[in-house]
């Protein structure tokens, strides 16, 4: 069931949201050759502890079938997807780094990620940045109350493949609220007036995950990590968006 948010609801998200936006500027600012992984998360942490939110990804127990996951964010590197354990992994010049942040506040969720370039990067790393960086604002101004998941599927995938770049099947976006994970699932592709009609109330992150090479991708041994099977670059970039007067309002934006 799709959980349709009212406007008290919505204000909640959005101060969840904007957490989430505030610890992805800081990273933005901060993040550089030599810092390790665990210093990105420790940017959130100190986010999350000022405006006394949690992470909805830390978890101490077995999650959903696998391993505890230890962080407060994900912190994937180039041929890393995403569910990256931040670790004590050294950031070099070049790397490519996707951040996935959540903020818990009020017991309301915001979930968004963006991907970083470490220093200089390599002219297809940008370009990988920036097509999935413009699809997911294509994904969001598709958006709209009376258009379908279809259509905001087809705008990621279209624009993807437009620039020569593959599509992540096996990961999607989804509903958001008081979970994390709630209907419906929100996937990177789709056909053009199919699949549930998108309504005002409807709160969704929207997460373009692309490859430059084949879209297949393997768990690494640590039971978390999703790697790029033919580990080729990849990137994720995603907002928490809701509907509202016909048209998606983003909430993880300062
Ligand atoms: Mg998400």
């Amino acid at each position: 069931m799709i959980m349709l948010k009212q406007p008290d609801e919505v204000a909640k998200m959005r101060a969840a949201g904007r957490v989430v936006a505030e610890i992805l500027d800081a990273v933005g600012k901060q993040i550089a050759p030599g810092m390790r992984t665990k210093d990105v998360d420790a940017i959130a942490v100190e986010v999350l502890q000022a405006h006394g939110a949690t992470s909805p990804f830390y978890h101490k127990e077995h999650y959903r079938g696998g391993p505890p996951f230890p962080a407060s964010t994900c912190v994937s590197v180039n041929e890393e997807l995403v569910h990256g354990i931040p670790s004590a992994r050294v950031l070099k010049e070049g790397d490519i780094v996707g951040v996935d942040a959540g903020a818990v506040l009020d017991g309301w969720i915001g979930d968004g990620a963006w991907t970083f370039g470490v220093g200089k990067i390599s002219p297809v790393a940008r370009r990988l940045l920036d097509v999935t960086r413009d699809a997911l604002y294509r994904a969001i101004a598709a958006a709209k109350a009376g258009n379908r998941l279809g259509d905001l599927g087809w705008a990621v995938e279209s624009h993807v493949k437009a620039n020569g770049f593959s599509v992540i099947r096996e990961y999607v976006g989804h509903g958001v609220g008081r979970e994390m994970w709630e209907e419906p699932q929100v996937p990177n592709f789709g056909t053009p007036g199919r699949g549930i009609k998108l309504q005002d109330g409807m709160t969704m992150a929207i997460e373009p995950m692309v490859a430059v090479g084949q879209p297949r991708t393997r768990e690494a041994k640590d039971r978390w990590t999703v790697v790029i099977a033919d580990k080729s670059l990849s990137a994720q970039f995603e907002h928490t968006v809701v509907i509202r007067n016909g048209s998606a309002e983003i909430l993880t934006q300062l």
